[in-house]
């Protein structure tokens, strides 16, 4: 085996807990998985990441400002797969929960999102981005993740 998967992790608007099992998932197999993966773009892990040349993405959160959505096209663009990871990356909710506020609302919390810079409505990865896979939950399922990740290291012939 000469390649390993160039894996980036990236988390947008949300509580990051998909991030928690990832970290806690890393402590029982980092041994294993450093042998086959190349951990390119992973925050939790090193202060130097870089997005180039990818071969998969994992991106949990919501897009909820123009930032977010300029960062996922970028990640789109150096990714050849891209993974949804967790309930408010496919569905947006939790995290998109101010696109149900009545017009009340809405007018409360508009000077938060003209003060952080935040689009009108949140969205899901799949309204900004084509999306590949997806690992459901909220947080995300271990096994649903796993079983995603396996998968991901056979198509790229990563045994
Ligand atoms: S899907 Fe659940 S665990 Fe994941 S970021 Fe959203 S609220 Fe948090």
């Amino acid at each position: 085996m000469t390649h390993k998967l160039a894996l980036g992790w990236f988390s947008f608007s949300c509580c990051e807990d998909s991030s928690i099992i990832f970290t806690e998932m890393l402590n029982d197999h980092f041994d294993e998985w450093s042998k086959v993966i190349d951990f390119q773009h992973v925050r939790i892990l090193k202060k130097n990441n870089k997005i180039h040349n990818l071969d998969v993405a994992f991106v949990e959160g919501a897009i909820a400002s123009e930032h977010d959505e300029m960062k996922l096209k970028e990640i789109r663009k150096n990714s050849k797969k891209l993974v949804a990871i967790g309930s408010c990356a496919i569905n947006g909710m939790p995290a998109a929960q101010r696109n149900t506020f009545d017009e009340g609302k809405m007018k409360e919390i508009e000077f938060l999102i003209e003060k952080f810079h935040q689009a009108k409505k949140v969205r899901t990865i799949e309204e900004v981005v084509k999306v590949d896979d997806r690992v459901m939950g909220c947080p995300m399922s271990e096994t649903a993740f796993l079983d995603v990740l396996n998968k991901t290291l056979k198509e790229f012939k990563i045994t």
